[in-house]
């Protein structure tokens, strides 16, 4: 079975989510359970789980079909110490709030050596910062997701994802999100069924896609390997539909939340509608 789903809006709550999702036609969601642009928020409380929860619940939703999203200013990397433990803090009550809404995996960005010290060094402190965060909770995955390499982000090869679960002591809670627009802007090629049989072995040898627990769909705006990440709707960008058609129909992205980060929302249900349809699943 294929999830399909959209990064949709929490505001007002994550228990709002859902709903949102619903009304998509989605059978997988993704969102954020705090302001993605703010270091802190009020903790979660009790009535607002439980409306997360009966609202998954009444319409379908399983952890396996929800992928969380931390906050963009969470730098797991950071060459500054002071900085590194402000990150790894805001990580930690991530993975709690992840944990209170009964969720399963967390899906963030790796970090960046913001030109300060070397790649591997930063690699070093982002697998430090993980083992730490996952022995000071419990049950949630560190879902790593890849990078399109802008600016100094790490993650943009499949190498360096290997590096850090290679470092990751708790293998049963570490796995990899990989977005199709951040992998090309990367430089992986993805613009027919072959050039995906290509990256996604590539990605198998290196990694392997037992680690994969999330997808985002997006096409790119910008030409393969350009490093920059701007997110097109399905079809529209340098990618195309045969990317997406290629994962849709394929079994080694079943069971996993697959997920549209693409810039026109009005859009996203006919997306989602398109790539059941290639699933063969309408
Ligand atoms: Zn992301
Ligand atoms: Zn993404």
């Amino acid at each position: 079975m294929k999830y399909f789903g959209a990064h949709v809006s929490a505001a007002g709550g994550a228990e709002n989510a859902p709903q949102n999702a619903s009304a998509l036609g989605a059978t997988a969601f993704a969102l954020f359970t705090k302001n993605q642009r703010q270091w802190s928020a009020a903790p979660l409380a009790e009535a607002q789980i439980a409306a997360f929860r009966s609202a998954c619940d009444r319409l379908g939703y399983t952890p396996a079909q929800i992928l969380p999203h931390d906050t963009y200013l969470i730098n797991l990397g950071h060459p500054d110490d002071e900085a590194l433990e402000k990150s790894y803090r805001a990580f930690v009550e991530e993975l709690r709030r992840c944990e209170q809404l009964g969720l399963d995996r967390l899906n963030f960005h790796p970090g960046s050596h913001l030109r300060r010290i070397a790649e591997e060094a930063s690699l070093d402190r982002i697998a430090a910062s993980i083992n730490r965060a996952l022995d000071a909770t419990r049950g949630v995955t560190a879902v790593i997701e890849n990078t399109a390499g802008q600016g100094s982000n790490l993650g943009y090869r499949f190498e360096q994802l290997a590096y850090l679960i290679e470092r990751v002591e708790d293998k049963s809670r570490v796995g990899i999100c990989i977005d199709t627009c951040h992998a090309f802007a990367a430089g992986y090629d993805l613009r027919s069924a072959e050039a995906c049989e290509r990256t996604f072995d590539e990605l198998d040898r290196t990694v392997g896609l037992h680690y994969l627990r999330g997808m985002h769909l997006n096409d790119a705006m910008k030409p393969l390997g350009s490093r920059v990440d701007r997110h097109a709707p399905l079809g529209e960008g340098e990618i195309g539909w045969e990317c997406f058609r290629y994962i849709a129909r394929d079994r080694r992205f079943d069971g996993i939340p697959l997920i549209l980060e693409t810039p026109d929302e009005t859009r996203w249900a006919d997306e989602i509608a398109q790539l059941k349809a290639f699933a063969g699943e309408v």
